[in-house]
């Protein structure tokens, strides 16, 4: 069927070649446009990114989601489908899910490590408070002792119990027992 075209047509920007393709059309060995809508996402520099989404998706439906949607939501797709294709060729049973269950597994074993520590912490409060109180009274009984120990001494020095009255002050007992 022959073109509408003239001989020298001019082309839409979807239609000019680019000399490098990128990452995907390379790997897919066809021609990469200007407008390629894989060649945002899938530099040359890093073709394991296209190889691996590729393996798991294939390629025509990578392109279908992403003309699904909006250019501003596509770099996360490629991204999620990218990690996805990833995790679904280390664990081919349960993909990013089996990441998922590892981590809520680690999450649940650590919130039960910190729970013990804050039980440890918690007993070792009320050990302390303990020991506190204890000393407390261990020291306020030595200040008894102690007291009573120079009570005792300074009544040794005297036969009398009325320690602090000597023979002249006597008369003050009158007054006191008076
Ligand atoms: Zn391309």
């Amino acid at each position: 069927m022959a073109s509408h075209y003239s001989t020298t047509p001019q082309k839409h920007a979807s239609d000019v070649v680019v000399a490098t393709p990128c990452g995907a059309c390379k790997m897919l060995r066809k021609r990469c446009v200007e407008k390629c809508i894989l060649a945002p996402h899938f530099p040359p520099t890093e073709p394991i990114r296209f190889t691996m989404a590729h393996r798991v998706f294939g390629a025509s439906n990578i392109i279908k989601l992403l003309q699904e949607l909006k250019e501003s939501e596509r770099a996360d797709a490629v991204s999620s489908m990218v990690y996805e294709a990833n995790a679904r060729i280390i664990d081919p049973v349960y993909g990013s899910v089996g990441t998922i269950f590892q981590l809520q597994n680690q999450v649940n074993e650590l919130q039960a490590q910190l729970a013990k520590a804050k039980a440890e912490i918690f007993n070792m409060n009320c050990q302390l408070e303990a020991m506190v109180s204890t000393e407390m009274c261990r020291s306020s009984q030595t200040i008894s002792q102690q007291i009573y120990d120079e009570f005792k001494h300074d009544s040794s020095e005297s036969s009398s119990p009325f320690v602090y009255l000597d023979n002249d002050q006597d008369s003050s007992w009158d007054i006191i027992w008076a």
